[in-house]
């Protein structure tokens, strides 16, 4: 089997977190936003994480770490660059299936096809898994993504600072008619669209992504 790029990078977090080489994150806490001196490490417990491969889902095994805040006694997890909280796909193909569908003209299916055939789970160990990528996986990904209006607007209030002539202020995000049937979903894949396309300039312009690196509760996203 071949590793590919965003297996090494799996690789690469789950190495170093066996090897005992990792920091506690910075500033403040996700449950009480206190900011302490630092984070207990409470545990490191398994996550199997999947990607696409070609025409192909495969899954792997990796670590995600619990710190432990001093202040409330709490815990939450933090995520890696390629992981988003409550997703089982990495962030590179979310970000990648669900801007070929917002740029172009496909249905949820054909979003979800490889060469006219479903994506489906790579073989294990000899044995056929019958599982696909259902085309309501990028549908739900979409609403995710275009119902994370406050980390929009921080992104787009800090690129305005720093580049206010961007085109992410001038771009319209035209999205194709027959992808919805009411206004708010048109508005939920406008936002989605904006939201990846900030991510970009934000990791231009900032070095960092700005999706949740934290488990928090869903209604703060
Ligand atoms: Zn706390």
């Amino acid at each position: 089997m071949k590793v590919t790029p965003v297996e090494e990078i799996i690789q690469r977090h789950t190495d170093s977190i066996i090897s005992g080489n990792i920091k506690p994150p910075q500033g403040s806490c996700p449950k009480c936003f206190e900011t302490p001196n630092t984070y207990k490490l409470h545990e490191c417990r398994k996550r199997k994480f999947r990607f696409i491969v070609g025409c192909f889902v495969r899954i792997v095994l990796s670590l995600l770490v619990r710190w432990e805040c001093p202040i409330c006694g709490r815990t939450f997890t933090e995520y890696p660059a390629f992981a988003l909280p409550y997703k089982r796909y990495v962030l590179m193909d979310i970000e990648l299936l669900c801007e070929d569908y917002l740029e172009n003209e496909k249905s949820y299916q054909e979003t979800v096809s490889c060469e006219d055939e479903v994506i489906g789970y790579e073989e294990k160990a000899g044995k056929v898994d019958e599982r696909q990528l259902s085309p309501s996986t990028p549908w739900r990904w979409l609403g995710f993504l275009g119902s994370m209006k406050n980390t929009l607007t921080e992104a787009l209030n800090l690129i305005r600072q720093k580049a206010p002539d961007s085109y992410i202020f001038r771009e319209l995000f035209p999205i194709f008619p027959g992808k919805y049937r009411t206004l708010k979903r048109k508005l939920l894949l406008q936002n989605a669209w904006k939201l990846l396309q900030a991510n970009q300039i934000f990791q231009h312009l900032f070095g960092e992504k700005i999706f949740p690196r934290y488990e928090i509760a869903r209604t703060r996203i």
